[in-house]
């Protein structure tokens, strides 16, 4: 294989200023005060605002008397593109079914929409949350309890009609 060799020639001094980048950058610090549209989230000190489809940590909604709403179809787990739900159903004497282990991994999650989307009985949600940090992979896996005590709130679904959700 032929060696081949790059000479590298050093850059003028004109191409290299300080004073050149310096106010390069402040021209564009300026341009940017002077455009209200911009605007700088003083983030954490001021609530940050999202988009009511921005799609985050999932919450579980639960009836009246605290028990999750889903009712283990199977849909959710069989859509979700990211095999990131594991759902035990059972059934109880009446027959109304149930989930006995009901998991969301939030570390494989895609953040599609498409489990919310699905649910019969709009029990899963994504919601507006993203401030989810941990120390350790198992403590991304959600397991039902921690997605019923969930408060954020729920992201809104896409409407054709308002396609912006402004
Ligand atoms: S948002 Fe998408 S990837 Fe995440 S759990 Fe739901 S279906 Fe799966
Ligand atoms: S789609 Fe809804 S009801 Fe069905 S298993 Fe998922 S969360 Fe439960």
């Amino acid at each position: 294989m032929a060696i081949t060799t790059t000479l590298v020639t050093r850059p003028e001094i004109k191409d290299t200023s300080y004073l050149r980048a310096a106010l390069k950058g402040m021209k564009i610090t300026l341009k940017h005060m002077l455009n209200p549209k911009k605007i700088t989230q003083q983030y954490p000190e001021v609530e940050t605002r999202l988009h009511p489809r921005w799609r985050g940590t999932h919450r579980m909604e639960v009836h009246e008397d605290g028990r999750p709403k889903c009712v283990a179809c199977g849909l959710c787990p069989t859509v979700c593109p990211a095999n990131c739900i594991r759902l035990v159903g059972g059934e109880d004497d009446q027959g109304n079914r149930y989930p006995i282990v009901y998991e969301i991994d939030e570390f494989r999650c895609i953040f599609c929409g498409m489990c919310q989307e699905v649910c019969p009985v709009e029990a899963i949600h994504v919601g507006q949350d993203f401030e989810n940090a941990e120390y350790s992979r198992e403590r991304f896996v959600y397991d039902l309890d921690r997605l019923m005590h969930q408060d954020h709130p729920t992201t809104l679904l896409w409407d054709p009609s308002d396609p912006t959700s402004e």
